[in-house]
């Protein structure tokens, strides 16, 4: 009898986004000319940058003639992207980076999803409180969790809160834990860490012998010269921290699919009998064990996001969203509400106003501004009574959202 993994029965149902859905689709019947506004994307609207475009059309002429066509390619990434990230990405701001600590990969969604294989079932895993769900459903799969109790919280794991009364930076686990999950520019809270906050985590795991899996997949947004953009730029970061990041967000690659996980040489983790074992090595084997890279093609177009003209267009694009940013957050603002991030991050973190929870601030948008967002406490218990607003947008889609929320919305 072919028995089902049970852990898979521990996972709650992606209840926000279908729910999200169904509210939608109710007020649409209901109000069939209403124009909604979504502002509750995770994705990107603006097309690739045209050095992308024109270094995915030349990588596709190569591919039509025998002397340039490339066939499988090096599980882990091409050299020339590696090299460019280790250079532009680490080297330009003080860290040393090999090109071999670096893995091309198809998404920071699977990389923080699958990363946790290489640690044992036993390992207690530290999550911040709303979070990225992948990081909580990948270790429900693996049977991390236990069963999820009446607070919505999984008994084994071990939960950070991040409110507006810690300024969404959350304190230091009260126990042991193994795995630690950082997520800065933070989604959904916008939130960001300063060179101090990180290093007390660094310092933290050394001492507990934990592994920090760091996500920087916004890095790009963070505009204070304060905040660090890697987690390697602290001291001792190298032997506890991995770090993933993306071209998702950074250069428009949501459904072009290129991001890369950076693996030190130093960072490791323990057998039973308390030896020591080089991530980047395990890394590598199951990499190149379950994944056969992402193609040439798309590599070719990333490597473009480090040109001249590339670093340009990319600035630009970025510029734009974190504009809608300002305007979300200075219009909201306006009308009384409190708002949190959009200042390193394109994600505005709303606290819903008094006696209103997350859902009836979603419902209340929808209703009287015909705008869509998320509902905080879709990211967790913690989340309750915030909204999330993305930058990600049309401009003249965001100004209008805007424009009705400040004279539309009945506060
Ligand atoms: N990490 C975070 C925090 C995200 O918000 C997202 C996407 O929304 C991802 C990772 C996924 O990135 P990718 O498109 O590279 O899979």
């Amino acid at each position: 009898m072919a028995h089902i993994n049970e852990s898979y029965f521990n996972l709650k149902g992606s209840y926000l986004f279908s729910e999200i859905a169904r509210r939608v689709k109710a007020f649409g019947k209901a109000h069939p000319d209403a124009k909604l506004i979504r502002l509750g994307i995770g994705d990107v609207t603006k097309p690739l940058p045209p050095a992308v475009i024109e270094a995915l059309h030349a990588a596709v002429d190569e591919m039509a003639s025998a002397e340039s066509f490339k066939g499988y390619g090096p599980e882990t990434g091409y050299e020339f992207l590696a090299e460019k990230v280790a250079e532009h990405d680490y080297g330009s701001r003080g860290v040393k980076m090999a090109a071999d600590e670096v893995f091309i990969s198809d998404g920071a969604k699977s990389d923080t999803a699958n990363f946790q294989e290489l640690f044992a079932q036993d390992c207690t895993v530290a999550l911040t409180d709303p979070v990225y769900p992948v990081y909580v459903d990948s270790n429900v799969m693996a049977g991390r969790s236990g069963e999820m109790n009446e607070n919505g919280r999984y008994e084994r794991f071990v939960y950070l809160p991040c409110t507006a009364e810690n300024g969404f930076n959350p304190a230091l686990p009260d126990r042991h834990v193994d795995l630690i999950y950082l997520c800065y520019p933070n989604n959904p809270t916008g939130a960001v860490l300063t060179r101090d906050e990180l290093k007390k985590w660094v310092d933290y795991a050394r001492e507990q012998k934990a592994v920090i899996l760091y996500d920087a997949a916004y890095e790009a947004y963070i505009r204070d010269p304060e905040v660090p953009h890697s987690i390697f730029e602290i001291e001792g970061a190298r032997e506890v921290a991995i770090e993933f990041r993306s071209f998702s967000k950074t250069a428009g690659f949501t459904g072009t699919r290129c991001a890369f996980t950076v693996v030190p040489k130093e960072a490791q983790a323990y057998g039973r009998n308390g030896e020591a074992h080089g991530l980047n090595a395990l890394w590598f084997r199951r990499q190149s064990t379950k994944f056969n890279g992402v193609p040439y093609i798309i590599q070719k177009g990333a490597a473009a996001v480090y040109t001249e003209a590339g670093q340009a267009q990319v600035r630009g694009m970025i510029g734009d969203y974190m504009e809608n940013a300002r305007i979300i957050r200075e219009g909201l603002e306006s009308v009384g509400l409190n708002v949190f991030g959009g200042r390193n991050a394109p994600y505005i973190w709303v606290k819903t106003p008094e006696g209103i929870d997350s859902w009836g601030f979603f419902d209340k948008l929808l209703n009287e501004a015909h705008v869509v967002g998320t509902p905080g406490s879709g990211f967790g218990p913690s989340g309750e009574g915030y909204f999330r607003l993305t930058a990600f947008g049309r401009r003249d889609q965001t100004e209008e959202a805007v424009e009705r929320i400040r004279t539309r919305l009945n506060l």
